[in-house]
């Protein structure tokens, strides 16, 4: 029975492949790592056909694992966003390295549009701050100093990851296949109106990027396109950016539920429905999804450490051994002994938005240990949560609960610490990959297993809750440390 789902789930330090059933168990995951390429500081780059080659292994082993591509009844593609991939339409092969979105190259540019009086007219129609994390102003970059570019012309082609991802699977000649985008994906390129769900040419012409190598933006669900590279054809049915597809995975579909994912950075999300909602707190507004032309949208806090610190600590510092470690180690002692870690690797993202931010370990004594950093590392998770927690309620939106997710919370400590913090319920799903959940939600949708998203939630599984069980006054004074520390910060990079 062709009932079984591949999902291409491609982030930042890896990419995987996942064979779902209906049912939404997931059968077998194949993954590798990734290259991370930092050419210098405040750059980081992948290599796109390092991404595809990857992709494709993985891919092919989950579809033998399948039986072969007749029990596949459809793709869905899920993606790190924002990464923005040059290539050529002729050969299929890229013409520059990927520029990823933790990459701040263009902080200036994306400063000095900002002093030009910029960034309302930008918000207004993008739902994104003037920031070197979306596309567009890369895109400008990349078109002002890598020549090739420009002298490709016609043959240039442009996309995010999942733009890519498709190009190279329906491509049946050298020349590639097609090229598209979904809503989700193009609305984090700061080159669409997402009012509208078209490229913008206002937004083009001030960031530079040439119109005619963009893709076409689609739905999230539907039949795009086929992929033969499997032996039979297996439809391309479902694309949506990874905070997305974790969005879907986590069944946030009425307004006002919430998903926090905690991957290599942290990214929350609230369903805010057909209507683009306006932040004044520096939140970011974003298409959630868009199905048969419709959207629904989201509020969205992005922070772009969280992941990443544990790393930093393991293999930079040398502090831990493994991430798991940390869990065991934040136990071991009462309290942070007065530590703080502010963790602005690469600058601050929601609600500070302040790129030349670096980061602190403040509080330091002869007693300050180990464990005491390494404490004060998951802490910086539950402290930047409360920051976009104040800041959704400022903008009108009270969680009631928060649903987690991403590698990190696999730490019981941290979701506890999160629940703490936050001041409600944490809920944890027993399938934590809900990015990839959230994907094959929406290939069942696209090739018909599944009439909508709310019947394909039938492929989430059993929740966790952890209840907040702090006193008032140590949060408080937590809180309070927290908001030295951070301001501190700020006003060292203002
Ligand atoms: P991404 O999808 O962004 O590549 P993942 O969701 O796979 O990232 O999360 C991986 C991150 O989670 C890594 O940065 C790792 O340091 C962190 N991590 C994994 N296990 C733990 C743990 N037990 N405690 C804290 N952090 C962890």
């Amino acid at each position: 029975m062709r009932d079984q789902i591949l999902v291409i789930d491609e982030g930042t330090t890896s990419t995987r492949a996942m064979l779902f059933g209906p049912d939404g168990q997931c059968r077998h995951t194949a993954q590798q790592q990734l290259t991370q390429h930092y050419p210098e500081p405040g750059r980081v780059e992948h290599d796109a056909a390092e991404i595809w080659q990857r992709t494709l292994a993985v891919a092919h082993e989950v579809v033998a694992e399948a039986g072969g591509a007749e029990a596949i009844a459809a793709i869905g593609i899920t993606n790190q966003r924002e990464t923005i991939v040059f290539w050529s339409r002729r050969t299929g092969e890229p013409l520059a390295p990927a520029i990823v979105w933790q990459d701040r190259r263009t902080a200036a540019t994306c400063r000095a549009l900002k002093e030009q009086g910029y960034e309302p007219a930008v918000q207004t129609k993008t739902g994104l701050v003037l920031d070197p994390y979306f596309s567009g102003s890369k895109i400008g970059w990349a078109m002002a100093h890598w020549p090739q570019l420009r002298e490709a012309g016609d043959d240039l082609a442009i996309g995010t990851i999942d733009s890519w991802l498709i190009w190279k699977l329906t491509a049946n000649d050298e020349r590639g296949g097609l090229h598209i985008t979904d809503a989700t994906n193009a609305s984090r390129t700061a080159l669409m109106a997402i009012g509208s769900g078209h490229w913008d040419d206002g937004l083009i012409e001030l960031f530079g990027a040439p119109r005619k190598a963009l893709p076409e933006i689609v739905d999230c669900a539907g039949r795009f396109g086929e992929t033969t590279l499997f032996g039979a054809p297996i439809p391309i049915c479902g694309i949506a950016g990874d905070q997305q597809a974790a969005t879907i995975g986590q069944s946030c579909l009425q307004v006002g539920e919430t998903k926090a994912t905690f991957g290599t950075g942290a990214f929350v999300l609230t369903q805010a429905g057909p209507t683009p909602p306006t932040s004044r707190h520096r939140l970011l507004s974003t298409i959630a999804w868009q199905l048969d032309g419709r959207r629904s949208y989201a509020l969205e806090g992005s922070v772009f450490v969280a992941g990443s610190l544990i790393q930093w600590l393991r293999d930079t510092l040398g502090l831990i051994g493994t991430a798991a470690e940390t869990e065991a180690l934040a136990r071991s002692v009462t309290d942070n002994g007065g530590t703080y870690l502010v963790p602005a690797l690469s600058g601050l993202g929601a609600p500070w938005w302040e790129p030349d931010a670096r980061g602190s370990i403040s509080g330091l004594s002869f007693s300050t240990t180990r464990a005491h950093i390494v404490r004060a590392a998951l802490e910086a998770m539950a402290h930047q949560a409360h920051d976009l927690e104040a800041a959704f309620a400022a903008d009108g939106i009270n969680w009631n609960c928060v649903r987690i997710d991403g590698g990190m919370v696999a730490n019981n400590w941290m979701a506890q610490d999160m629940a703490d913090m936050l001041g409600i319920p944490v809920e944890r799903p027993r399938f934590a990959e809900t990015t990839a959940l959230g994907a094959a939600m929406l290939a069942g949708v696209g090739s018909g297993l599944f009439a909508d998203l709310a019947a394909a939630g039938v492929m989430r599984g059993a929740v966790e809750t952890f209840t907040p069980a702090i006193d008032a006054d140590a949060r408080a004074a937590r809180l309070a440390g927290w908001q030295k520390a951070v301001a501190s910060v700020v006003t060292l990079a203002a």
